[in-house]
């Protein structure tokens, strides 16, 4: 069975160019990038040429890049890092003597974040005292910016708005978040202390908006952003975050030696410090190589896939007049089709899709294994049903006309 997949949001398969680029980091460019050797050398020199081919497709700094293990981490890095950066400023209050000017964190995230940044946001407020304001997003999916101008308040370390979502493809104002962000800096140019403020810093997860959207942090006027290698057609187990650059960021700080951000992995001081253990040198390659290809080939691909959208969604409508679309209009990435047909079981639908050979999604991949209804339908104001039976399709590089034809088939059969 010619079997069609259409869950590109949850994983792509490997560019066979981007595998050929990694494949002499495995067994002969096999160093270890911290010894000091021509072998360790070599891959230092790869890792290095990643990190710029990277910072240039994000017109920053190579600096300002840091590798990790995955997206995940990458998110979990700033969000731990930037809450115990900002512990640490308050434990130098103490040591000298200062009243406590920093007081209680504050980090505010939408209610759609994806749970590697939702699930933490709950955790830092159960288990490290931060004081979590979760933002509202409107029906359309997108975040309310007068909930954000209100919930900023001076000790508001951390904003964290995805810039697109993974489940509905809902794209975020982010430029609008940063102005805000922005403008809210300049009022508050000092701390009550009296000293520099330059919290909060603004944080974006931009996994599934790199294949794309463009997406320069500068740009996009954000300090921290987050991608990975494993939705865009490279390896698994790497991703990256961009922070601005830590020197330009010394300035926020109240002593030389404190940081805007914390490492979490600590050990062998690689990342400039900022993540220790080995780098995975074949991935990060890799990693380099799928940038590259998915900032060439982003616009038409682009409009290929929402050409293949808008014909499954015409198919799926005359065979369920009564299926309605979860996001649409421009502002939805446009590989993604998340519907709610009334009276079709999500999980059912999804079963007899897989059998049928087609493989989509119920709610967010990463969260597949609950059974929960999806927390961003619910945020966009659905009801329990209609976020437990929504059922998402993304399409990618390798999704064809024929493909979109037979699914449209499968499911005129499976109406039967
Ligand atoms: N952020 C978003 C928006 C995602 O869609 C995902 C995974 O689907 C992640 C973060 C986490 O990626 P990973 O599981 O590779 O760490």
């Amino acid at each position: 069975m010619n079997r069609i997949y259409l869950d590109y949001a949850a994983a792509t398969p490997v560019d066979p160019r981007v595998v050929k680029v990694m494949q002499p980091y495995f067994s002969e460019t096999f160093g270890n990038p911290g010894s000091l050797h021509s072998f360790g050398q070599e891959a230092s020199a790869a890792v290095f040429k990643a990190r710029q081919t990277i910072a240039n497709e994000l017109k920053c700094h190579y600096q300002d890049i840091v590798f990790t293990g995955s997206a995940t981490e990458a998110n979990n890095l700033v969000i731990k890092g930037v809450v115990e950066a900002w512990y640490s400023v308050a434990r130098t209050d103490q040591m000298f003597g200062k009243k406590n000017q920093a007081g209680r964190p504050r980090i505010i995230v939408s209610e759609i974040e994806h749970e590697s940044v939702y699930a933490l946001a709950q955790e830092m407020a159960s288990s490290h005292g931060v004081d979590v304001v979760f933002l509202p997003v409107d029906k359309n999916g997108v975040v309310r910016l007068n909930a954000l101008k209100k919930a900023i308040t001076e000790n508001t370390v951390l904003i964290s708005v995805m810039y697109a979502n993974n489940e509905t493809g809902v794209v975020q104002p982010i430029k609008e978040i940063a102005q805000i962000v922005k403008e809210y800096r300049q009022n508050h140019p000092t701390s009550s202390s009296g000293e520099k403020n330059w919290w909060p810093f603004l944080h974006t997860d931009a996994v599934q908006a790199f294949q794309y959207l463009p997406c320069a942090p500068s740009e996009l006027g954000v300090d921290f952003m987050t991608i990975s290698c494993a939705k865009i057609y490279g390896p698994k187990g790497v991703g990256a975050l961009y922070m601005a650059n830590p020197e330009r960021m010394k300035p926020a700080l109240k002593t030389e030696d404190i940081f805007p951000m914390s490492p979490v992995i600590i050990g062998g001081g690689q990342e400039q410090g900022w993540r220790s253990g080995t780098e995975n040198v074949p991935a990060i390659v890799g990693f380099a190589k799928a940038v590259e290809l998915a900032a060439a080939l982003r616009q038409k691909e682009a409009k290929r896939v929402a050409a293949l959208r808008a014909e499954l969604w015409s198919g799926i409508k005359k065979l369920f007049p009564k299926a309605v679309r979860n996001s649409e209009g421009e502002e939805v990435l446009p590989n993604n089709l998340n519907v709610y047909i009334p009276g079709v079981s999500g999980e059912q639908m999804l079963v007899a899709l897989d059998l049928a050979g087609v493989a989509v999604s119920s709610g967010s991949a990463c969260s597949a294994r609950s059974i929960n209804p999806s927390h961003v339908l619910l945020a966009m104001g659905f009801d329990t049903v209609r976020a437990k039976n929504s059922i998402r399709f993304t399409l990618g590089r390798d999704t064809t006309r024929q493909q979109i034809k037979k699914v449209i088939t499968i499911l005129g059969e499976l109406r039967k």
